[in-house]
């Protein structure tokens, strides 16, 4: 089978083209730029080190990045009151909850704190239920990027079988809806499915969220078969997918790589949801 690496920072390059172009349009618009402030609590290396991930992002891009750094030993009602604030400043469109936070926060009391339109991680009751009704406004950017490999690929996904591996709020659960949304059928499957295998097998579209390393194999691929690879796991110094990608890759016509795949294009979609929560609040289009 002749299989075309879906590569996630090719598609990441290209999509920040046009999101800078698009900022700098509004920007000569408007006047303004996309403000986004990042709250951390606490010092955990692996957040930190996103936070500065996510700023160089955001700069090269053209969008205001402030990060409001409180103490790990910060209340809940400090961060809350902090979060009040910087939803009633309009200069600030959106907000964004590092993780991880100190285990005496709840990160959905949180999420659900910031005024939906400025969440542009698209985690708070609100845009989901946007979701839910095919409103969408602010999505998960992971789901996110699975979707934009998924178009990146030029198949009509309308009446493909699809079968999405995990159920997790973040990924799982809106990846369904947006496959839904596009007409495709959807299967999901989690650590209670009986007979995973024979479910995989039927799949034209194949997606792995599970934190299990190399657990999707190639004899469960059918021939020619989409497979989107959302997982990360260390083992020893190497980071690895759910997808055990010598094997996949010999049956499928498409596969993301881990590193590479999805996780370059989730970081832009971070900044196309804070470019869309400027364009709502300031009304530009
Ligand atoms: P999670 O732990 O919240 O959910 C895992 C899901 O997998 C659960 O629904 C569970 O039912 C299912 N599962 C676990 N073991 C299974 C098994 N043996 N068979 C079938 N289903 C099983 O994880 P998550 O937050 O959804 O993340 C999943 C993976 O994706 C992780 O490796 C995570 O690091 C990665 N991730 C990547 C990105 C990115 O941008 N690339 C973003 C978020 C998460």
């Amino acid at each position: 089978m002749n299989t075309i690496l879906l590569d996630g920072k090719i598609l990441a390059a290209k999509l920040k083209e046009k999101l800078a172009a698009e900022i700098g349009h509004l920007k000569n618009s408007t006047g303004q730029v996309p403000r986004v402030v990042s709250v951390m609590v606490g010092n955990d290396p692996a957040g930190l080190s996103y936070i500065s991930s996510q700023q160089r992002a955001a700069e090269g891009l053209g969008i205001h990045y402030e990060v409001q750094h409180l103490a790990a030993t910060a209340s809940q009602d400090d961060v809350l009151e902090l979060i009040e604030q910087l939803n009633s400043y309009e200069h600030v469109h959106g907000i964004i909850i590092n993780k991880p936070l100190p285990a005496h926060m709840d990160f959905n009391a949180l999420i659900n704190a910031i005024v939906a339109d400025k969440d542009i991680e698209g985690m708070n009751l609100t845009n989901l239920g946007r979701l839910f009704l095919g409103a969408n406004r602010l999505i998960p950017c992971t789901p996110a990027s699975v979707m934009a490999h998924l178009h990146s690929t030029g198949v009509d996904l309308k009446g493909k079988e699809a079968v999405v591996i995990g159920r997790s709020d973040i990924v799982g659960k809106p990846l369904a809806l947006l496959l839904l949304q596009e007409h495709v059928t959807v299967t999901v499957c989690h650590s209670g499915t009986l007979n995973l295998e024979e479910h995989v097998k039927r799949a034209d579209i194949v997606i792995a969220a599970i934190g299990q390393p190399l657990f999707v194999r190639g004899s469960w691929i059918k021939e020619g078969a989409i497979v989107i690879d959302v997982g990360i796991n260390r083992v020893g110094d190497k980071i690895v997918g759910d997808v055990d990608f010598p094997s996949v890759q010999l049956k499928s016509s498409f596969i993301t790589p881990v590193p590479g795949g999805v996780g370059p294009v989730t970081s832009v979609m971070l900044m196309h949801n804070a470019c869309e929560a400027f364009k709502v609040q300031t009304q530009s289009n």
